[in-house]
């Protein structure tokens, strides 16, 4: 299956077919599941700086148009929205692009479970929009064009120590004014802190996929709750359950036919699900 530049699309198959390890095209990228190939158990959930965990997860699955690897610094020069969005691509590429996950409503006398679903599309046309609307800070009568966080940006930003948090969100909108900006920004800046609100609003908005925040009215009790949601991470999640998945699907078949890891790998993920099966149906007549 080969989808052109349709976002929309993806593959829709919740089992393990030939289909869910096939490559999606979206803009000259071909992406494809995780949790299905050798190199998807090399990648290590447990480090500490997560734009390198998602940039190798995004550096294992992306592709361009005919499959072959794409170098890193591209997913580092990536908007970190535009990053997010692609994780979740992946995330949600084996069954129907959606992202389901549970919260607990706010209000204390009610705190019922709600199940909430978001469209992957939601998510992709939200991003959209905020690639099309530059960023600007109005300060007193003169206005700052500020250019979304990049990867680099990111990695950057965490090898700095700042003292406390206003000082960091200063140094990250000068990282992403214009250079001809910096100094009458620094000017107006330095008169009057107040502005500092206005620089943290502006850094929230920056990048609607990274904060996000999701209105909710409970069906319970009517209750208007405003959650956080941290998409990344949930992505991170799946991303991680999958290879648990797949360290399991090697495990049972190399104690059943004693067959090693690279045997393993050597055959394609449907017949693997197709072996499964088979141990399965042993073990349910035994
Ligand atoms: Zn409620």
């Amino acid at each position: 299956m080969l989808i052109s530049d349709r976002t929309s699309d993806v593959i829709s198959s919740s089992e393990i077919s030939e289909a869910t390890t096939e490559k999606l095209v979206v803009r000259e990228l071909s992406i494809r599941p995780f949790g299905y190939f050798e190199e998807d158990l090399e990648i290590d959930f447990q480090q500490t700086h997560r734009p390198d965990l998602e940039i190798q997860i995004l550096a294992c699955c992306m592709g361009n148009r005919e499959g072959i690897k794409i170098d890193s610094s591209f997913f580092w020069n990536l908007e970190i929205g535009k990053r997010t969005e692609y994780l979740l691509t992946v995330a949600t590429l084996p069954n129907r692009s959606q992202i389901e996950f549970n919260l607990n409503c706010y209000n204390s006398e009610c705190q019922r479970q709600m199940e909430i679903t978001i469209l992957l599309l939601e998510l992709i046309l939200l991003q959209q929009q905020a690639e099309n609307h530059p960023t600007e800070i109005a300060l007193e009568t003169k206005k700052f064009s500020l250019r979304k966080p990049t990867g680099i940006d990111q990695k950057s930003w965490l090898e700095q120590q700042f003292p406390d948090e206003d000082s960091a969100t200063l140094a990250m909108v000068q990282t992403l004014l214009p250079v001809e900006q910096i100094s009458s920004f620094q000017q107006i800046f330095s008169q009057e802190k107040h502005w500092m609100q206005t620089l943290n609003q502006v850094m929230e908005e920056i990048d609607p996929l990274v904060n996000f925040s999701l209105q909710v009215n409970c069906p319970y009790c009517g209750t208007e709750n405003l959650h956080d949601f941290d998409l990344g991470d949930w992505a991170l999640q799946q991303l991680y359950r999958a290879q648990q998945q797949l360290l399991i699907t090697v495990h049972r078949l190399a104690s059943h036919y004693h067959w090693r890891e690279s045997d393993i790998f050597a055959i394609p993920p449907w017949r693997r699900s197709r072996y499964l099966d088979l141990i399965q149906r042993e073990v349910n007549y035994q």
